[in-house]
């Protein structure tokens, strides 16, 4: 049961963008930081050309996709829901495998993305595992179905024969390589049309008739596959009937996140309404930190184990994912909060170190922009300024608390070789 305390988590989403190099993770970060920052009018932009300056200018800082966290506001299209998007860094490179494993305990859910000419590559099988590992419920952005060679279905392939994953396209592209026009959402049976301009309401159309057979005929095996993982639809399916739109999604979301259906999206991150119906779906498909399972802590001199829930009311168990040095605040601590709320100038114990140790000011990154909270609840993520010692996988309870140490990731992971 969620409390009125844990509320807001149903409106959060804590996600990291894998990608093998190449594939196109920094364009999905870079526009889905420019769509979410504009939507709340982070900057103002009039024309074409200012998306490209305005992330020249980010890339000059530096700032934009080097946080290791990196909070952004949805609303999502359609509705007047508004949501947390924290997107959690993952690095690109095989050498940081370590540096993956530990981004994947703090995220709840991912994006791959491919590229549509290339399918899956080596390294996105590495990561596919790493995912596995730390069951991470996972969508699939089948990116750059504008480019020569650009091919859905070899995606399609890719996913189910190297990955043995059960592939579930919840769109399909209009056109491909220069005549790719814009994507059609199997689940509302709606077409969209990317555009030049920069807005960031999805206008939508009927499926064109061109279209219709074969969007009939993957959404018949979605349906199939959504009826697998919940009984209600399994029954509606045995009897012919149609499951609403809310029905399909739900369950489709449900499988999602037992990790028995995987969805897969398709376009292109460079164009106008990539990103959007992307950070559509992420909310659509993706948990909330109260749909995955809580975390457990190592209780102290025992072989017993302690789950820490997502709630802000709850005891303190935080994560230290990464550390880095700001130029101009010195040390920055990146934490996940999983349980209870850190209070800025509060103490904390470091159960790893075991020390005491004190947290001086707070800070939520924007995309461009930080800001200072006095607190960081349960399932947010931002950075501490003030902790000595504290070093990644290290974790943090309440001064005075039973010492707990968190699932955490100690172990290296041999560097795989391409
Ligand atoms: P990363 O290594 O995964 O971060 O990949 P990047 O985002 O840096 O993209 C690699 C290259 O692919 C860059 O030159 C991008 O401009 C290009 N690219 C990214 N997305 C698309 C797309 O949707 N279509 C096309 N044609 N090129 C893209």
């Amino acid at each position: 049961m969620t409390t009125k305390a844990q509320q807001y988590l149903t409106h959060f989403r804590n996600i990291g963008i894998a990608a093998h190099i190449d594939a196109g993770k920094t364009t999905t970060t870079e526009r889905i930081l420019y769509y979410t920052g504009r939507t709340h009018n982070i900057g103002e932009v009039h024309d074409g050309a200012a998306t490209m300056d305005w992330m020249e200018q980010e890339r000059e800082r530096g700032i934009t996709i080097t946080a290791a966290a990196t909070t952004a506001k949805w609303k999502r299209s359609g509705t007047d829901e508004e949501y947390v998007v924290n997107i959690i860094d993952t690095p690109g490179h095989v050498d940081f495998t370590i540096e993956v494993e530990r981004s994947m305990r703090v995220l709840d859910g991912a994006v791959a993305v491919f590229d549509s000419s290339q399918g899956v590559e080596p390294q996105s099988e590495t990561v596919w595992r790493q995912a596995d590992r730390y069951g991470v419920p996972r969508i699939a952005f089948s990116n750059k179905m504008d480019k020569t060679g650009a091919s859905f279905e070899l995606v399609l392939n890719d996913i189910k024969e190297r990955l043995g994953a059960v592939a579930a396209p919840i769109q399909y592209p209009m056109g491909a390589e220069s005549e790719f026009k814009g994507i059609i959402d199997i689940v509302r049976q709606r077409a969209h049309f990317y555009t030049n301009d920069l807005g960031t309401d999805i206008d939508e159309t009927d499926v064109p008739a061109e279209y219709a057979d074969k969007v009939a005929e993957i959404r018949a095996q979605l349906i199939e596959a959504a009826a697998e993982v919940d009984e209600d639809l399994m029954m509606m399916y045995l009897e012919g009937e149609e499951p609403s739109v809310e029905q399909l999604v739900a369950a489709i979301r449900k499988g999602t996140i037992e990790k028995r259906i995987f969805p897969v999206l398709c376009g292109s991150a460079l164009k106008n309404k990539g990103v959007q119906l992307l950070l559509d779906a992420v909310i659509d498909y993706l948990p909330s930190p109260l749909e995955v399972p809580a975390i457990k802590g190592k209780i102290e001199d025992s072989e017993d184990t302690i789950e820490f829930p997502a709630d802000p009311e709850g005891k303190l168990a935080a994560l230290a994912f990464k550390i880095m040095a700001d130029p101009y605040v010195g040390r920055l601590t990146f934490v996940r909060i999983y349980s209870g709320t850190l209070q800025s100038g509060s103490y904390v114990y470091n159960a790893s170190k075991e020390k005491r140790e004190r947290v001086g000011r707070l800070l939520k990154m924007h995309a461009n922009s930080r800001e200072e909270v006095t607190e960081l609840k349960a399932g947010e993520l931002g950075a501490v300024i003030g902790l000595k010692d504290a070093g990644t996988g290290n974790t943090l309870i309440g001064d005075g608390d039973d010492k707990v140490l968190l699932e955490s990731i100690d172990v290296p992971e041999p560097v795989i070789k391409l």
